[in-house]
């Protein structure tokens, strides 16, 4: 039998065929409809009984409840591809899935995943286990109450922390000021602009709250910094480990590591431990 592995966001749809056939692709998610993907790859691997997606978007017992950048005709996956094929299939938020993955890189059951990339946000692993929260929505911690901004986010609001620590917000805050720097968080420290600079400056304050919220909130022993935002720019780890202690309460700093992520693509990893626990 094989098991199919899917990590799907804004951009990208990924996916890992596990079992005689091994096969593994990546493609633009734009062009590949989740429902329709997973229909065509159980026509063509017809010995497939399995199936795991990591999903950019919020979701909850088998079914999505908002995806912001991803086009879903289906929402309830989960009971839809098992009552149409008798296969197991499972879908969790792409943020639970890599934490889970960092969980078991580092060997660490108290764990908290906080990746900045398009957004940012968190899973939180308690015990090994994935915090979920009565509706499958703790750790969203983009969302969380910050400043107000002159521009709205995702989900509506104006005061989200994702407006000013992902790269979605650093794109609106250079559109508002006009900025004419590349995108890219270094090259926005090294600005001749003061106003281009605030916004780099503003991106490490906003995520170093973020990170003091978790510290605080959860009391993880480690907390693995991920996405695109943090992948590139690995100086944010150092600011973030020289000045984290003067945000988060004192006594959960106590024995806390804070690491990068090794983990080339932990969503994807996350969704084949999933597989393993069907
Ligand atoms: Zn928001």
């Amino acid at each position: 039998m094989s098991r199919l592995a899917i990590d799907i966001g804004g951009t990208h749809l990924r996916y890992e065929l596990i079992g005689e056939t091994e096969v593994c692709g990546n493609m633009s998610s734009r062009d590949s409809e989740l429902a329709h993907f997973i229909g065509t790859m159980i026509e063509k691997y017809s010995d497939i009984d399995a199936v795991a997606i990591s999903f950019a978007g919020q979701v909850h017992d088998g079914t999505i409840l908002s995806a912001p950048n991803i086009e879903t005709e289906i929402v309830d996956i989960q009971a839809h591809f098992e009552s149409k094929y008798g296969i197991r299939v499972r879908i969790e938020n792409d943020l639970n899935c890599a934490a889970l993955a960092e969980s078991v890189y580092w060997g660490e059951e108290n764990l908290v995943a906080l990746y900045s990339g398009t957004g940012l946000g968190s899973g939180i692993i308690e015990k090994g286990e994935i915090v979920y929260g009565s509706r499958g929505l703790a750790g969203e911690i983009g969302h969380i109450p910050y400043r107000e901004a002159p521009f709205a986010c995702g989900c509506g609001k104006h005061n989200c922390i994702e407006l000013y620590a992902s790269g979605s917000g650093i794109e609106k805050w250079m559109a508002h000021l006009d900025c004419k720097e590349p995108v890219d968080l270094d090259r926005l420290f090294r600005s001749g602009s003061e106003s281009c600079r605030s916004i780099a400056e503003k991106y490490i304050d906003a995520l170093l709250y973020a990170a003091a919220t978790l510290v605080t909130l959860c009391n993880p022993k480690i907390v693995v910094l991920g996405g695109g935002v943090i992948r590139h720019n690995p100086f944010v780890l150092e600011s973030l480990n020289a000045r984290l202690g003067d945000f988060a309460l004192h006594a959960a700093m106590e024995d806390l590591r804070l690491e990068a992520s090794h983990i080339e693509n932990a969503s994807l990893e996350g969704a084949k431990l999933l597989l393993d626990t069907m």
